[in-house]
């Protein structure tokens, strides 16, 4: 039985009925969301509810999620180390893999150090809180990610949104900064929710002619973009010219955590000032060493990007043959629908046809833009990607182009 034909039964119910009646307002909105169940492993391909599914939904981009040696990794690891870390890593949580796993992370980025958070939400929260506070002014794209939002609000700062990717309100917003005690930047490198890429030479062009610290969230390129997988920096060789890098070890790596890269000073002063690295449990090490697994695969084996991005062109020719325009910048394509309700109807026909990709929609993305979210893996066939494509077409999303403009 529904939710809201239950009512209130635990506690005593008083001045909780707006529970209720905020749940059933985002059902009829079309907003209510709903975890599916995956009931084996993770990988292009899935399960739920006994049924197969071919899943275009996960940032496992390289599919190591499930790479026999990452396993093999954390087994060996919890035979040695066993699981629970007991405290913080200041207390007594730390443990070698986790220094050996920033020393790697330095390494793999191309910094002086690193300092590993539990998740990536927690490593842009960390950060911000720590390098802004009132009196400074922190200015970010307005499509950032939610846990940069987050970090913005809640460290104090004067917080101003630039529209996205748009440099010159970016320099008039930083022209009238001069007055604040600390300027800082902070954009995704990659979009999460439109897998289009942040101009990075630009923006560190104008920190640098207005004096402002420059943090960038490469979540989506760590293990994605450049030729070594070492992200946007390589991709841009923007080496040692961005102050803050932030990733996440829980997309392309396979494995789970967050961390911030950069100067021995920027890791010293976050280990010693920012509460989510403080006040929460370390990582268990066998974590660390899935984590140490995917970054030595990503290293030592670039036919997996290469592999993923043949896929990523794979798709873009495939969509090219058909007259709807989408853009294919990364392996996060997404696919414009307007409304909450028919976003989620086209992704409920795709699901009755063997395809997952849910709807995303507000507050994840503005009203209005609600879409389908694509995402590509490297262990995705060509088969998978030509039933994508047919199955797009059968439910009726892409239209074929005017046989008089083919070619043109
Ligand atoms: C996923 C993501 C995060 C958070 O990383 P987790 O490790 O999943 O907590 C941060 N920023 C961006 C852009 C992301 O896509």
């Amino acid at each position: 039985m529904p939710i809201w034909n239950i009512g209130y039964r635990y506690g005593s119910g008083v001045n909780m009925d707006f529970i209720l009646h905020e749940l059933k307002m985002l059902k009829n909105m079309g907003l209510m969301r709903e975890c599916r169940i995956i009931e084996g492993t993770q990988g292009p391909h899935v399960h739920i509810q006994g049924k197969p599914y071919i899943s275009f939904c996960s940032n496992n981009y390289l599919g190591l999620a499930n790479h026999a040696k990452i396993k093999q990794a954390a087994v060996e690891a919890i035979h040695r180390y066993g699981w629970g870390t007991g405290a913080s890593r200041l207390i007594s949580g730390n443990m070698m893999l986790h220094e050996e796993l920033e020393k790697k992370i330095a390494e793999f980025k191309g910094t002086e150090a690193a300092i590993l958070f539990p998740t990536g939400y927690m490593a842009n929260l960390g950060a911000l809180c720590t390098l802004v506070a009132r009196g400074d002014i922190v200015i970010g794209d307005k499509l950032n990610h939610a846990s940069i939002i987050d970090g913005c609000r809640q460290s104090g700062a004067t917080f101003r949104i630039y529209p996205h990717k748009n440099m010159s309100q970016l320099e008039s917003l930083l022209r009238k900064s001069s007055t604040f005690r600390r300027r800082l930047i902070v954009t995704d490198s990659v979009f999460s929710m439109d897998g289009d890429i942040a101009p990075l030479p630009d923006i560190v062009n104008l920190a640098k002619k207005y004096d402002a610290m420059l943090m960038v969230d490469d979540a989506h390129a760590t293990g994605v973009f450049g030729q070594q997988g070492k992200g946007m920096i390589e991709y841009y060789s923007l080496e040692g010219k961005i102050d803050i890098i932030m990733g996440s070890l829980s997309k392309a790596v396979g494995s789970i955590g967050g961390f911030i890269a950069g100067s021995k000073c920027l890791i010293e002063f976050l280990r010693n000032k920012a509460r989510s690295f403080m006040y929460t449990t370390a990582l268990p090490p066998a974590v660390c060493a899935a984590s140490l697994a995917g970054l030595t695969l990503i290293q030592e084996n670039t036919s997996l990007i290469d592999t993923l991005w043949k896929n990523i062109t794979g798709v873009r020719s495939q969509l090219a043959q058909f007259s709807n325009t989408i853009r294919v910048e990364s392996p996060i394509i997404p696919i414009i629908i307007g409304s909450a309700e028919d976003a989620l109807s086209l992704s409920l026909r795709l699901y009755k046809n063997g395809i997952l990709i849910p709807a995303i929609r507000p507050p994840t993305v503005p009203p209005g833009t609600s879409r389908l979210r694509i995402s590509l893996m490297a262990t995705h066939t060509e088969e998978d990607i030509h039933t994508l494509t047919d199955t797009l077409r059968t439910c009726g999303f892409l239209t074929d182009k005017n046989p008089n403009d083919r070619g043109s």
